[in-house]
């Protein structure tokens, strides 16, 4: 079984302490955003889900890194944050992603 059949976890995100993220379409939505449990979700879809957007998911982790450190080097940025992404697959039992950091500008 690979993790492209695996469903996307829930897990804390969006500042709680229980899982208030959840994945639709490889993006994140605040499971606190809605009216009543169950219902329609308000707030969310702007950050790449850590499982099935991988990438995406390093790129803006590291772009907020970068812009945090005047030390930072997009290289370091993409590194620190693909290993921590990382690690935090392997806590939700998912594979490592592969991944090639590269020193190129954010967009
Ligand atoms: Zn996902």
């Amino acid at each position: 079984m690979t993790d492209a059949n695996k469903e996307c976890p829930e897990f804390p995100f969006f500042g709680a302490s229980y899982p208030d993220a959840t994945c639709n379409n490889g993006y994140l939505w605040d499971l606190d955003s809605c009216d009543e449990p169950g219902g329609p979700l308000f707030s969310g879809g702007d950050y790449p889900c850590p499982f099935c957007n991988f990438e995406k998911h390093v790129e803006r982790s590291a772009e907020n890194l970068w812009n945090e450190s005047e030390q930072m080097t997009p290289l370091r940025a993409r590194t620190l944050a693909a290993d921590g992404l990382n690690a935090f697959r392997k806590r939700h039992g998912f594979h490592t992603a592969p991944y090639t950091p590269h020193d190129g500008e954010f967009s």
